[in-house]
């Protein structure tokens, strides 16, 4: 208390909220006045990254007779309805919901919000047809065996075009399978990576990286997630982090999602 009235009558400002985590054995230490979010903003504009040929996001004041739901037109309050889809339009999270006939939902996989993460920056290779995709033998030079509980990928090259790519029809960068098979042989189960797939855009419907993830339909794995179009910022340095994954509760095989990393000191 005495230190709170010291703080409000010197005018001080409080920069940092230091917390110190015990897990696996490990003291680790984070600033939660530091946060680095790494999802992309969602906006109605139609420059706002998307892919699978969705519109762009539709932010709408809603009509009722006279009444509009806009303050600058005239409405009591703004009150807008908002229309998108979460796999095209931005970053999302999604569980195996997303290829299964059963109805899984990512409110209902995702159980746990901190987790260990490491993030790696990786340079895809082009196959002679053309094909960026990010191979077992880059994942492994780089993760050297490291073990954490989360990966986040950022592939290169890393500008702020990602926040305004159009990815339709466009074959981006994907994980091969047994890029896949050597990630969660580590352990890992959650995969973050800035592309709009996992897989490669047009593939017959095969899926193999998020069959490979899941282990869907034979060893499904329903508490593992893969967050697709985050951006992370070239000054974030690859290693450690804790994330803070954050959805919105939505039963349905994937929401719009927040992960946010803190650098672990
Ligand atoms: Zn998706």
């Amino acid at each position: 208390m005495f230190i709170l009235a010291f703080i409000l009558k010197h005018n001080i400002i409080i920069t940092e909220m230091l917390a110190t985590i015990l897990h696996k054995g490990k003291t680790l230490k984070l600033d939660f006045f530091n946060p680095i979010d790494i999802s992309m903003p969602l906006h109605a504009d139609a420059s706002c990254t998307s892919a699978w040929y969705v519109p762009p996001i539709k932010i709408e004041p809603v009509k009722m007779g006279n009444w509009v739901g806009d303050v600058k037109q005239g409405g009591s309050v703004n009150f807008r309805t908002i229309t998108f889809n979460p796999h095209g339009n931005g970053t999302h999270t999604e569980c195996v919901g997303h290829i299964s006939k059963e109805d899984y939902s990512i409110n209902k996989c995702l159980t746990r919000f901190i987790f260990l993460a490491e993030l790696i920056t990786v340079s895809p290779e082009t196959l002679e047809n053309g094909d960026s995709v990010i191979t077992e033998n880059i994942v492994k030079q780089i993760l050297e065996n490291k073990k954490s509980e989360a990966l986040i990928i950022r592939t290169l090259s890393n500008s702020s075009a990602k926040l305004n790519t159009q990815y339709s029809n466009t074959n981006p960068t994907y994980l091969s399978k047994d890029a896949i098979t050597y990630i969660l042989s580590l352990g890992y189960e959650h995969l973050l990576i800035d592309m709009p797939s996992v897989d490669k855009e047009v593939d017959n419907g095969v899926l193999a990286a998020h069959h490979a993830f899941w282990e869907y339909p034979h060893n499904t794995q329903a508490q593992r997630t893969i967050t697709e179009m985050i951006y992370v910022p070239n000054h974030i340095v690859d290693g450690s982090y804790i994330l803070n994954m954050q959805i919105a509760s939505f039963e349905n095989d994937a929401s719009p999602s927040k992960p946010i990393l803190y650098k672990i000191n």
